[in-house]
This record gives C-alpha cells, sequence and structure tokens, in this order.
C-alpha cells in the first residue's frame, strides 16, 4: 500500500484536475498550501484557515525553523507537529535545504551535509539528508520533501551540474533514511486510513536552475530513484520569469504522469494560472500572508496598496467578486485607516482576504479544468489582473 494516492480526473491541454487522498484528507488539485512558516500561518487562526471562506486542505511547515526554534524535543513531547498546533488536516513540510540556502549565514556544503549559523542566535548548525529526514518524522508531517541543495538561480552549467548530481546523492540518502525511520516507527503523524499504508508520503525535487539539459537529467535520476510525488525546485529565486515559464513548461509534462507534480515557493496569482497550464498540481508561496502585512491586496482586478491615499473614502470592499467574509464587511477606506493607524487587525483582515483570493482562484482553475473551459478562465483572469483593483 502507498502513503497516498493521487486520481487525474480531468486535463485540458496540459492543466489537470485531480484528487489527492492523503492520510490527513482528500484534497483537490490543482491545490494552493499556504505556509505555516514556524507553526503558524503568520496572521490568521487555524478556525479560519479550517472555515468554509478558506477551506484550505494542506498547509506547510518549515523544517528550518522549527528545528531551531522551539526545537524537535518540544514538538516530539507534544505528540508531533499537528498535535502541537492542533492542526489536523494534510501538513506538508520542506527539508531545510532552502531556507539554509536563504537565511542561514556562512554555509560550508560538503559531501555529508551542509554547516550554517543559525539566523536566531549566531550558533553553529548542521544539517544533512538524514538529519532533515529525522526531524520531519519527528514532526510527523504527511508529506516529507528530500533534503536538496539549490544552486542561484544565475548559477553557470558547471556549478549546477556539480549542485544537482549532489542533490541526487542527497535524495538517495533521503529515502534510505526516510525508510529506515518509517519502519523504526519514527513518524509522530502515522494514521491508519483504509486504503493508504498509514505512513508518511516522500517527494524528490528536480533542481538545475535555468539550463534545461539539466532539468531533464535532474528530472531522470529523480524519477530513476522513485518517490511519491516530484517537485520543481529552485525557481522564483531571481531569474527571469520567461525562463521559470520555460523550465516549467519543457519540465512538468515530462515529469511522471500519475504523481503530483508541486512547483515550489511559487507564486503570484498569474504564476498560479500559468503554471497550471503547463501541468503543475501542487503550490505554496508566502506571497498572500507576507504582502497582507505590508498591505498589499491580490484581487481579481489587480494588485492593491491598501496605504494608497486615493482609498481614504472609497467605500467599496477590496475585491467586488471576492465573497470572503472581509470583503463582505469591510470597505477599503476603514482597512486603510487600520493599516496607517498600525492597528494590527489591518494584517489579520489583508491575510485573510489574500488566502480567500488565491485558493479561490485555485478552485475557479479546478471548476475550468473540469468543464473544459481552462483557456477561457486563464485568458480572462489575466486580462482582469491588469486593473490595478479598480
Ligand atoms: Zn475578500
Amino acid at each position: 500500500m502507498t502513503p497516498i494516492k493521487f486520481e487525474i480526473q480531468a486535463t485540458n491541454g496540459e492543466a489537470r484536475a485531480g484528487i489527492l487522498t492523503t492520510r490527513r484528507g482528500v484534497i483537490e488539485t490543482p491545490v494552493f498550501m499556504p505556509v505555516g512558516t514556524a507553526g503558524t500561518v503568520k496572521g490568521i487562526r487555524f478556525e479560519e484557515l479550517e472555515s468554509e471562506d478558506l477551506d484550505a486542505k494542506i498547509i506547510l511547515g518549515n523544517t528550518y525553523h522549527l528545528w531551531l526554534r522551539p526545537g524537535i524535543d518540544v514538538i516530539k513531547s507534544a505528540g508531533g507537529l499537528h498535535r502541537f498546533t492542533s492542526w489536523d488536516r494534510a501538513l506538508l513540510t520542506d527539508s531545510g535545504g532552502f531556507q539554509v540556502w536563504s537565511l542561514g549565514a556562512l554555509r560550508k556544503i560538503s559531501e555529508e551535509g551542509t554547516e550554517f549559523r543559525s539566523h536566531l542566535d549566531g550558533s553553529l548548525r548542521f544539517l544533512s539528508p538524514e538529519i532533515s529526514m529525522e526531524v520531519q518524522a519527528a514532526l510527523g508531517s504527511d508529506i516529507v520533501m528530500v533534503f536538496d541543495e539549490c544552486a542561484p538561480g544565475a548559477a553557470g552549467h558547471e556549478e549546477t551540474e556539480r549542485s544537482l548530481n549532489l542533490t541526487a546523492r542527497w535524495a538517495k540518502r533521503s529515502k534510505v533514511a526516510f525508510d529506515q525511520l518509517q519502519s523504526a516507527g519514527a513518524d509522530t503523524g502515522r494514521r491508519e486510513i483504509d486504503g493508504l499504508s498509514g505512513a508518511q508520503a516522500l517527494f524528490g525535487i528536480v533542481q538545475g536552475a535555468g539550463h534545461l539539459d539539466l532539468r531533464r537529467i535532474s528530472l531522470e535520476q529523480t524519477v530513476e530513484i522513485g518517490f511519491d510525488g516530484y517537485a520543481i525546485g529552485g525557481l522564483s529565486v531571481g531569474e527571469e520569469k520567461s525562463l521559470m515559464f520555460e523550465v516549467i513548461g519543457d519540465i512538468a509534462p515530462r515529469m511522471p504522469k500519475n504523481a503530483p507534480r508541486y512547483l515550489m515557493g511559487v507564486g503570484t496569482p498569474e504564476d498560479l494560472v500559468e503554471a497550471v497550464a503547463r501541468g503543475v498540481d501542487m503550490f505554496d508561496c508566502v506571497l498572500p500572508t507576507r504582502n497582507g502585512r505590508t498591505g498589499q491586496a491580490f484581487t481579481s482586478r489587480g494588485k492593491l496598496n491598501i496605504k494608497n491615499a486615493k482609498w481614504i473614502n472609497d467605500q467599496r470592499p477590496l475585491d467586488q467578486v471576492c465573497r470572503c467574509s472581509v470583503c463582505k464587511r469591510h470597505s477599503r477606506a476603514y482597512l486603510r485607516h487600520l493599516y496607517i493607524a498600525g492597528e494590527m487587525l489591518a494584517s489579520i483582515l489583508l491575510t485573510h482576504h489574500n488566502l480567500a483570493f488565491f485558493l479561490d482562484t485555485m478552485r475557479g482553475l479546478r471548476q475550468s479544468i473540469r468543464s473544459g473551459d481552462f483557456p477561457k478562465f486563464r485568458r480572462e483572469f489575466t486580462e482582469r489582473l491588469g486593473a490595478n483593483g479598480e
């Protein structure tokens, strides 16, 4: 038996609508996963994430952050991350590789793993495939990511090749360690469900920066090892958008048809639609929550900066077609006032609306793929985004 099941139910061009069954619930794809970095999706209560308004079926947890603070012993003694946070729906954890790359200072990469200084207290830490798997087993997430090395977007061919070969060796070690931990009962999130193995699922990651030949090699290497799902990593890290879509357009359709395809750390609403058009099933990104805290709202008519003086007496909701509780109740004028006054409710309300918009966009995408109207949805959605909130 397998830890997850994935079934494609409709396609429209390369776009796919499917059902991902995990030990913590059934997830319709394409799906957006809100990012819960430190055991919380910043600025929003779990009740809201579970509410009909948002109805997020899966969220992300960051291994790097949780490992450094509060530390694995605290989470283990609570019985795993689900119990610690009281989130009983599906959880995906990343491997920590990306955060070591983007946050850790003084990285020293060796065959064994990565030595770096904690961004919290400067202490010297070491992360390897084995340690990452051990931490993710203790967290008990439902989907585990292999520990990889992320080459910079602008990395040359030779550097990228070296990096993806290391990633392939680390992926093998991740899988060996993962299997041992599963048989040793280290997974705190184990749950017996009819038809599933009850174990964690493990996803491999395709690297290769902007080099298509290396991306294809990395895909072959990753598929050869064999995983429950496959991710495209190392995109949206500063490369040109056109290059990002060239990579996705080339690689996603070559990924195994019967496994979920996950594009890590992407992106804006238009990125999601464009990646779905190229065959991607899963996404995560900090944009809706992070931008909510800095006063930026995503709407069906483009991005809107709530600080802007032009909203001072605007009695319209953030988005006139949004059905979220914030748009039902509050005006741009009020939200602007809260933001300017430094009220924490501004961040909370903007975060809520932004997540509602992202999750609603995914609902619209899924429906349009099922009804065969995806090209129309894509065209109209993209056109409307140019309106600057008006
Ligand atoms: Zn709204």
